[in-house]
């Protein structure tokens, strides 16, 4: 038997809410249910957006819900140096260049943005001409992959056959930023690759970036994981669950007095586990979990969603 390896790689961003909690209890149920191991990473190299304890504050979450996971937990930010030998692989394979374009000018390159996306794309037409370019110089540039004109399909193991078109979705993006930090793309294929992981559990607005990914792991000549997309949780409006939705944050809920079997009952109901919210365990949640029980239509939270966590509530005292 293969030994497989998840991960949950949550970004410390403050702003954990029931969106992030089921993808979690998804990915930690399936490691259970298929034995695989389940570590945690945390993906902080998105400098603004990073808030100071909120690392702790995913951590205290992940234990509050019953969450666990294998140590040690690897936090991105404590070595550069992987991320730096990868993109001088990928510059040693001429598959990367820096670009110092602004928006304003890919934007004036670029044809009429694909129809499904708002992305900004840039044209192959922008790649420099200078040889200079296609050599990882200068951390303090951006570089973008070199991406090929190719459709990339992949079989999700939840989201069945998936093809997307990086080439006309974005075209060449960027791989590594002036910030002197690799952007998402790359850290998560660099982090997925070195850690062996073979099962990535995520949300569904990621299926895009899987593709990008998909040709970063082409571009070096890896092993591609297997990939498990689910339903984002939205709003009522359809739009995916955020500030304008209210205060849906899992620190909210927990400092309301919100016990932990509520959230779980409440993502179980979401689940496909039970007909009716109702208070249940991580354990619970993960003896209850199939996937041919979960729809493969986004979530809505509602405001009854809302009212039932709030129902039965005793205020943690702050003393
Ligand atoms: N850190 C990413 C996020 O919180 C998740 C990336 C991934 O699962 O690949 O959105």
């Amino acid at each position: 038997m293969t030994l497989c390896l998840s991960r949950l790689a949550p970004s410390p961003t403050g702003a954990l809410h029931l969106g992030n909690a089921r993808t979690f209890l998804i990915n930690w149920a399936l490691a259970h249910q298929n034995e695989w191991r389940l570590i945690l990473r945390i993906e902080d190299l998105d400098g603004p957006r990073i808030q100071p304890g909120a690392q702790a504050q995913v951590i205290e979450i992940l234990n509050w819900l019953g969450i666990d996971y294998e140590e040690p937990v690897l936090v991105q930010s404590a070595d550069m140096s992987p991320y730096e030998d990868v993109i001088g692989e990928l510059s040693a394979r001429d598959a990367i260049f820096a670009c110092q374009l602004s928006r304003s000018e890919i934007q004036q390159a670029a044809s009429a943005p694909h129809q499904d996306s708002h992305e900004l794309r840039f044209s192959p037409n922008l790649r420099p001409e200078d040889s200079i370019a296609y050599s990882f110089s200068h951390p303090d540039q951006n570089y973008r992959l070199m991406v090929p004109d190719q459709e990339v399909t992949f079989e999700d193991g939840f989201a069945g056959l998936i093809k997307h078109h990086p080439h006309q979705e974005v075209g060449d993006f960027v791989v590594w930023t002036k910030r002197g930090v690799p952007a998402y793309q790359l850290a998560v294929v660099v982090d997925d690759a070195r850690q062996g992981i073979t099962d990535v559990v995520r949300a569904d607005d990621l299926l895009p970036s899987t593709a990008r990914q998909i040709l970063i792991y082409q571009a070096l000549g890896w092993k591609i994981p297997r990939f498990w997309h689910f339903p984002l949780v939205c709003g009522p409006d359809g739009r995916r669950l955020a500030k304008r939705h209210g205060d849906t944050r899992l620190t909210f809920y927990r400092d309301a007095g919100v016990h932990p079997e509520r959230i779980i009952g409440l993502l179980a109901f979401w689940s496909g586990i039970v007909e009716h919210r109702t208070e249940l365990t991580a354990n619970d949640f993960r003896n209850g979990f199939q996937l041919s029980k979960v729809s493969h239509h986004a979530i809505t939270f509602t405001q009854e969603d809302h009212q039932w966590l709030m129902a039965e509530t005793s205020p943690i005292s702050h003393e």
